[in-house]
């Protein structure tokens, strides 16, 4: 092992990545942009006109496809692909293993005894069998012995990955069950659409037909060189560093953030955003981030389901081409200890058809209700299902980032500005029933008048709140680096269907009940303001006091992971759920089941990791160091007299000492570990399994790192077998 950890650094030393892989940018990147896109551009020349509306159709309004027409779609579909050098075709789906999955076929089809064509037919396009089997499914598969199809998603465009045209598609099991991320996003994004078209239509604007949730992530990502990264086993397995000292200079000198991007890594930069170009992923912004080797690449905001596979595409790009560049990227949410995670912010708003951002303050009165209607309903939302929200979050990797000082706690809290927080307080007074024409005009040229069109530059101050309102969008921070956005957004676009849904049946039975459009909205919004003030948080997020008042305010702090997901068995979010059709009952139980299994099994293998590493690579090491002191000691009692040997020899006695009680901490706190692993393991019951883990597995971990990092401290630097945290960290 420390021949491993030295050959790493030497191989290091001796290459020059910087030169090898210098990468050469078009001086246009537009010019790249989506040329492997089955794009608008590309079906317009390749599709017949009636061919073209049907899909277009398809995308825009959600109608069906016609099957000769499919057949159509994948005959172009293919000539296309082929004129760019393709031969396999893949419907790409997102099983809930956290990756995505592709199986590949040829166009290649042998017909008669020697000839053979390349064929790709409407049914190939629509549906593809992958074996579900071996695909996380949560006892559905095995109850109902259901066989699983992908189907073709035409909202979201197919593009070119090396020689495979990939095909976004769903998920789902024989019996109608969704086994994927996408199946209940889409869901939920047309609920979403339905509950806020109506609202537009009724109360603002007719000509709204559509209303698209938007999404804009920041993925944050470390960069390990390859080398370095296949020399430690716990970063290998785990994704992350279970030991390991915190170097001297860590990022307290915050002069990574936004400092001059590495040459190495600038030319894996390059590399993947001309990739991105050419897959239609619009990257825009890429810096460094606050921990060193640490960086985050953020798109221009796209449709939620296309964000979400250009996301999940992204993610996979990202690994491939750090590979060519002797990098490993980690997404883990807490990859080191000591400096900050990884997380994705979702920045999430509302689009309408007529090109209007319903996030967005107007220029007018009118405009400005429709935006605090929007903004008061996604609060009321956040309010009433936050501890869904939090359990969308909510894995064994994030655990580790959550409420770490640097990034949001687990206490779902709203962060809207102060300005922002005025107007609702104004609106909380607005009378109960008909309002007097001086109220009104009140409201209208001081309240709702008053809103600035731009309020960017006041409300994205506060950095500390997990949901925070910046100006046109609100922003999700504590999603994890590692996550599928579709969990997160399918919950919050199921959430807002829900609250939207009810607030139009509120409105209209007040405005049956005689009161005008205005008054009544306004009516609904001071009840929904004043139920969801609790939530409303301006102060710093990551303080102690914040977790005071919240518990004072009766905000719930779900820590750990299967607290969070305890709650989403909750009959309130199963009625949700049921209303809007996004899941049935027993799908619900199903993903929380795979849910709770996953997290079992990360913390069992990164306890069994920790496991062997304590003792088969540093307790063996330690005793090696050990062996030189005491040998050492021997020598000097050998050559001085009794005196002064106790004197010569006090510091490497009181080391010897030292080191055996680290070792013997380790040793005992890692047979706790193994059997508090067995006996999590004979649970039956997947909820308390994931418990014992969470509560008699993982705290042994900080026992045995703090005696083996203390031993790193201790031992000689040649001997140690682990790479250390500064060169991990700071080489590049
Ligand atoms: P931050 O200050 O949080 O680092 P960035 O400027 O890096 O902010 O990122 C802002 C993100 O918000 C970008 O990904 C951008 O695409 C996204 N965004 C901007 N407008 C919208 C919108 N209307 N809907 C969704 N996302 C948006
Ligand atoms: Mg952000």
């Amino acid at each position: 092992m420390s021949n491993l950890r030295f050959k790493a650094l030497e191989t290091l030393s001796f290459k020059d990545f910087r030169k090898d892989n210098a990468i050469e940018v078009p001086a246009k990147l537009s010019e790249l942009f989506c040329q492997n896109v089955f794009s608008e551009e590309t079906m317009r020349s390749y599709l017949t006109k009636e061919a073209f509306t049907s899909i277009q159709n398809a995308i825009k309004k959600g109608t069906k496809i016609q099957r000769d027409v499919a057949d159509q779609i994948a005959v172009a579909m293919k000539d296309w692909a082929l004129s760019k050098g393709v031969t396999h075709y893949t419907h790409w789906f997102q099983p809930l293993t956290g990756t995505t999955a592709e199986k590949h076929d040829s166009f290649f089809t042998p017909f008669e005894s020697d000839r053979a064509i390349e064929r790709f037919s409407g049914g190939m396009l629509i549906q593809q069998e992958p074996d579900a089997s071996s695909f996380p499914n949560g006892g559905i598969r095995n109850t109902f012995e259901a066989r699983g199809y992908t189907a073709w998603d035409p909202t979201s465009p197919a593009f070119i990955l090396g020689t495979t045209l990939c095909i976004p598609s769903i998920f789902i099991s024989y019996t109608g069950e969704t086994l994927d991320y996408k199946a209940p996003l889409l869901r939920a994004l047309s609920a979403l659409d339905d509950a806020a078209t109506e609202i537009c239509k009724a109360y603002f604007d007719k000509n709204v037909t559509k209303v698209t949730p938007t999404l804009g992530w920041e993925q944050e990502y470390f960069l390990v060189d390859s080398a370095l990264y296949q020399s430690r086993p716990d970063l290998v397995i785990t994704g992350k560093t279970l030991l390991g000292h915190s170097p001297a200079k860590g990022q307290q000198l915050d002069d990574h953030y936004f400092g001059s991007i590495p040459t190495r890594v600038m030319n894996f930069m390059k590399e993947l955003e001309i990739k991105c170009m050419h897959l239609g992923i619009p990257v825009t912004t890429r810096h460094n981030e606050v921990a060193p080797n640490q960086f985050e690449l953020a798109p221009m905001f796209e449709e939620v389901n296309v964000a979400v596979d250009h996301n999940s595409l992204l993610m996979d790009l990202m690994a491939r081409v750090a590979h060519k560049h002797h990098f490993h990227i980690l997404f883990h949410e807490k990859p080191f200890a000591g400096v900050n995670g990884s997380g994705k912010h979702n920045n999430w708003s509302l689009a309408t058809d007529t090109g209007e951002n319903l996030l967005s303050p107007g220029k007018n009165p009118k405009k400005n209700l429709q935006f605090l209607t929007f903004f008061v309903n996604t609060l009321k939302a956040v309010h009433d299902y936050a501890d869904l929200l939090r359990a969308s979050i909510a894995s064994a990797s994030n655990d580790y980032r959550l409420g770490a000082n640097e990034a949001p706690p687990a206490i779902i809290s709203a962060f809207i500005g102060s300005q922002l927080f005025g107007v609702l307080e104004e609106l909380e007074k607005v009378t109960d029933g008909k309002l007097s024409p001086e109220e009104k005009t009140e409201l209208k040229l001081n309240v709702v008048g008053k809103i600035p069109e731009i309020l960017l530059d006041n409300t994205d101050r506060n950095r500390t709140s997990p949901f925070a309102f910046t100006g046109n969008k609100f922003e999700i921070r504590a999603v994890g680096s590692s996550a599928n956005c579709a969990e997160v957004m399918t919950v919050m676009n199921a959430i807002a269907a829900k609250q939207l849904r009810d607030f139009k049946k509120e409105v209209d039975a007040l405005i049956e009940s005689g009161l005008k459009k205005d008054e009544a909205i306004f009516n609904v919004l001071r009840e929904y303001i004043k139920d969801s003030k609790n939530i409303m948080f301006e102060g710093d997020g990551y303080s102690d006091d914040w977790a005071k008042e919240a518990a004072k305010r009766g905000l719930k702090n779900l820590k750990t992971t299967p607290e969070a997901l305890k709650q989403e068995l909750d009959k309130k979010f199963i009625a949700l759920y049921e209303d809007l059709g996004i899941y049935t009952h027993r799908e619900i139980e199903a993903r929380n089941e795979i849910k709770l299994e996953k997290y079992s099994t990360v913390v069992s293998i990164e306890a069994k990791v920790l496991a062997d590493i304590a003792r088969n690579h540093i307790i063996p090491c330690a005793l090696n160091y050990q062996n030189r002191l005491i040998d050492n000691v021997r020598g000097l009692k050998d050559i001085f007299g009794e005196k002064e040997f106790k004197s010569l020899a006090k510091e490497q006695m009181s080391m010897i000492v030292e080191i055996s009680g680290h070792i013997s901490v380790m040793k005992v706190e890692v047979e706790n570990l193994l059997a508090a692993i067995k006996k999590a393991k004979a649970i039956t019951d997947s909820q308390k399994m994931a418990e014992a883990f969470c509560n008699d597995v993982r705290p042994l971990f900080d026992k045995i790192r703090k005696a083996s990092d203390s031993l790193e401290m201790l031992v000689d630097d040649e001997l140690w077998p682990m790479t250390k945290y500064r060169e991990l960290l700071f080489t590049r």
